[in-house]
């Protein structure tokens, strides 16, 4: 007779690792497969963690380029791309070392396998073993997507893996795409060096923010010399004399652009490559996620999902959070409250950062919602002045009558940090005068937050 467990977590990323950890720590008995030649997830190998890496290095060296505006003669600022390839190896080896530790402590039966449902109580390793759960949690993350441009498929191309594990200075690079991937790794490319095309099919990069925050980053990579391309259409993409060349039009005219390499950063699916939903009876939404309810449950209550499979954001604390509440909901945890997506966080670690909280404008306006707004730019701010940190604003909105905060956008320095300021107002219903009765150190960034709040609290104080 095989074991049977209470739950079969299939994917040890982020939201798998969490969930089972959370069983686990509930009593309950728990197997984690993980087909990965190496363990740790998207995050730690080859998501956030190698690219916030390599961007910190190069924020570094773009203000150390920067130094005689501050008054620094600094002779020679440039990438050593083969030291800096050893640093991010070793950091990501030892967050990786951290998590597989974590894997194999015992408190989990870890098998190294691919999984497949056989049927909704039963999968099928890769190496022919089969494991049975009471409930199961699918957490296999995501893949990247090609999606079918004329040509991409049959041209090389690197994905974000190739050029978060570059070790020298590309010559020149055509990004597609104006998605966070694309943007962050796009900036990271042209300040080691590369000279940098980016290509993007909306009107604006970063296309899921303002069109106010998203100008502000397209001019400073416009500053920087990225050449970049909104409103386009791509017509073919071939290989070159030396690389790759893509034909497109952009607003109407047609433009053809050359490099030596191809980078596709045209977005990610979810993987459910080789995973039987069907035996299981797992549904599968329109737009190719896993289907779940607010509990994580999927189609087959007993079967839950968390993490990029099933979305509806490839983030890695709401991956944590799905994770979790899926262990605790099939362990029959009482008084949960499933992910509240109100209070959706959001950063973009481009130089200046991009950073939302919460319920925004665009939002707002779409459910014919009255709001209250104010906005305060930093080249107006003491201390973003004396940093030389010019691009951008600071954003926040409100309900009208009690002046409720209800989100808040940042761009510009520390964006990523400051609206950190504003996820515990927002999470305790804070108030504009609650906020204000808060002391903000001078001179600080968090204090140009002060001006808008000033200003939405005068409004209503009429
Ligand atoms: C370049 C890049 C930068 C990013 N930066 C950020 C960031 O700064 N902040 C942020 O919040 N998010 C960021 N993300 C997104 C974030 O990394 C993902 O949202 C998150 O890691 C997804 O976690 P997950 O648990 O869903 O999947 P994963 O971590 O991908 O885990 C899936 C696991 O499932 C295993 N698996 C798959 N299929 C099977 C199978 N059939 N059987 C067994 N095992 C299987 C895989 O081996 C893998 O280990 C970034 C992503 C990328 C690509």
């Amino acid at each position: 007779m095989k074991k049977n467990y209470d739950l079969v977590v299939i994917g040890g990323g982020s939201a798998g690792f969490n969930g089972a950890r959370v069983a686990a720590s509930l009593g309950r008995s728990v197997a984690i497969i993980d087909g990965a030649r190496e363990l740790g997830g998207l995050c730690i190998l080859r998501g956030c963690m190698p690219s916030k890496t390599l961007l910190y290095s190069t924020d570094v060296l773009h203000r150390a380029q920067k130094g005689r505006v501050l008054g620094l003669r600094i002779p020679e600022a440039r990438v050593d791309m083969k030291a800096l390839h050893r640093r991010k190896r070793r950091i990501i080896g030892e967050f990786a070392d951290y998590r597989q530790g974590a894997l194999a402590s015992g408190k989990y039966d870890l098998f190294r396998a691919h999984a497949r449902f056989v049927d909704p109580h039963t999968v099928e390793l890769s190496d022919g073993r089969r494991v049975r759960g009471d409930h199961f949690l699918i957490g296999t993350g995501s893949k990247v997507s090609v999606p079918p441009v004329s040509g991409l498929a049959e041209t090389p191309f690197w994905t974000s893996d190739d050029v978060l594990d570059l070790d020298h200075v590309p010559e020149s690079v055509i990004v597609l795409g104006g998605g966070i991937v694309a943007c962050e790794l796009a900036q990271f490319l042209r300040r080691i060096g590369s000279r940098v095309t980016l290509i993007q099919r909306s009107r604006n990069i970063l296309r899921d923010h303002s069109d106010e925050a998203t100008a502000v980053v397209q001019q400073a990579f416009r500053d920087e010399g990225i050449d970049l391309h909104t409103d386009t259409r791509i017509l073919r993409i071939a290989t070159a004399k030396a690389g790759v060349s893509v034909s497109f039009t952009s607003s109407g005219r047609r433009v053809t652009r050359r490099a030596r390499h191809l980078f596709n950063a045209l977005g990610r699916e979810p993987n459910l490559d080789g995973l039987g939903l069907d035996a299981a009876g797992v549904k599968v939404t329109d737009e190719g996620r896993i289907a779940v309810n607010r509990w994580q449950q999927t189609s087959q209550p007993h079967i839950y999902a968390g993490g990029d499979v099933c979305g509806p954001h490839d983030i890695v604390h709401l991956a944590v959070a799905q994770g979790e509440l899926a262990a605790r909901h099939a362990a029959g945890v009482r008084g949960l409250k499933p992910v509240d997506y109100g209070l959706l966080l959001n950063v973009v670690f481009t130089d200046p950062p991009l950073a939302t909280i919460g319920r925004l404008e665009r939002e707002l306006d779409a459910a014919k919602e009255p709001y209250l707004v104010a906005t305060y730019p930093f080249n107006d701010h003491g201390k973003s002045i004396l940093m030389d940190a010019l691009y951008g604003y600071v954003k926040v909105i409100t309900e009208p009558k009690r002046g409720r905060i209800v989100g808040a956008e940042i761009v510009g320095p520390d964006a990523g940090e400051l609206i950190h300021c504003f996820s515990g107002p927002l999470a305790m219903k804070a108030t504009v005068f609650d906020l204000l009765r808060a002391p903000w150190y001078h001179p600080t960034l968090a204090e140009i937050l002060t001006y808008p709040l000033e200003e939405i609290a005068e409004k209503i104080s009429g």
